[in-house]
């Protein structure tokens, strides 16, 4: 089979020949038709100190799929060959304490597909059964192939109830402007969403009903005046990784105000506890999604109305996968799909 493989220990992927990857009792074969690429995904092209130390070599990369299921381990139950599917790419471990209440995504011994174990950018990925999603008809593949960043978005925008709020959203990276649109979709007042890049501005703009806010030009306590917020934000989102953001959304909360941290800075940063002490807010660390929690509730949302697709910018077949890298290292794209059919 064709594969998008990490081959060498520098920068770049590689398309190769792989072998088709043998499934063991309780696990699934799946066809490959759409995968998306991923931040991570550049991060292991790259081949930054991060993905040097975790990442083995050769490794097949990629985690964000949609494909069916092409045949079953012997074990596998209420899963049919031909069913369309995506699934969660953290395999997890059933020993931790957290794993055996059912907190799956909290599961310390957990390894990723496409970053420590064979990935998805292939014609054929083994998944256990137990990590399949199957897709209804109202979910085509190239939403089913964004599901695990927007499955990041869900988890993050449903940590702290939004009805009604005034929420804020730093950085409008496509999981930033998903995390938008499911504010919107959920009943917020207000929606900011803060960044340094127009172009990523314009595209927030494009897929929900957002207050587009570029913080190099505008300070958040105007916009707060603009919208005739008296007091500060009630839910805020970090979604850039970067500390400034974090800053300023502190700066702007209200008091007793909900945070939940998705992004990830680059080193250990530098933080004003005091304020956050002061202003008695909340900061959740969000990982990944609920398994399979927000799953079900990503689904739900989606036959009901919610509209991401607008944040696909890119689409190309596999064997143009470098163009596809160089439009998400461009910083100008929304998410980028491949082709593989
Ligand atoms: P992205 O890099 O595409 O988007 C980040 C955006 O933040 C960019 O558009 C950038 O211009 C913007 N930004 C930079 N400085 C800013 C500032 N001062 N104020 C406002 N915006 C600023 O990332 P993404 O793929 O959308 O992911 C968002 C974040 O979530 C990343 O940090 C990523 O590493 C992280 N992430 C975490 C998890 C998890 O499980 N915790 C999972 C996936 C992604
Ligand atoms: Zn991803």
């Amino acid at each position: 089979m064709k594969a998008l493989v990490k081959a060498k220990a520098e920068p770049g992927l590689w398309m190769e020949r792989r072998p088709v990857p043998e499934i063991g009792p309780d696990d699934v074969l799946i066809r490959i038709r759409k995968t998306g690429i991923c931040g991570t995904d550049i991060h292991i092209w790259n081949w930054d100190e991060w993905a040097a130390r975790t990442v083995p070599v050769p490794l097949v990369t990629g985690h964000e799929f949609a494909g069916e299921i092409v045949e079953l381990g012997r074990n596998v139950e209420g899963l049919a060959i031909g069913q369309r599917c995506s699934g969660e790419g953290h395999l997890i471990g059933r020993q931790s304490r957290q794993s055996r209440a059912g907190k799956f995504h909290l599961d310390p011994a957990t390894r990723g597909i496409g970053v420590n174990e064979q990935g998805a950018f292939a014609e054929y990925l083994r998944l256990p059964a137990f990590n399949v999603v199957p897709l209804p008809d109202a979910i085509d593949d190239e939403i089913g192939a964004i599901l695990d960043p927007l499955g990041n978005a869900v988890h993050t925008a449903l940590s702290f109830d939004l009805v009604g709020e005034d929420v804020l959203i730093t950085g409008a990276g496509p999981i930033g402007i998903m995390a938008a649109a499911v504010a919107r979709h959920v009943g917020a007042r207000h929606v900011v969403i803060t960044d340094v890049n127009p172009a990523r501005l314009e595209l927030a703009a494009q897929v929900a009903d957002v207050t587009p806010v570029d913080v190099t030009k505008e300070h958040l306590a105007d916009v707060k005046a603009r919208l005739r917020m008296t007091e500060g934000f009630d839910v805020g989102m970090e979604m850039s990784g970067n500390q400034a953001a974090l800053d300023q959304m502190v700066e702007a909360m209200v008091m007793g105000g909900r945070i939940a941290m998705l992004g990830i800075p680059p080193g250990k940063s530098p933080v004003d506890w005091s304020r956050i002490v002061f202003k008695a807010i909340t900061i959740k660390g969000v990982y990944g999604r609920e398994i399979f929690e927000t799953w079900y509730k990503m689904i739900a949302m989606l036959e009901n109305g919610l509209d991401v697709r607008r944040v696909i910018t890119h689409r190309f077949t596999v064997d143009e996968f470098r163009e596809g890298f160089m439009a998400m290292k461009s910083g100008l794209s929304g998410k980028v799909v491949l082709d593989w059919t």
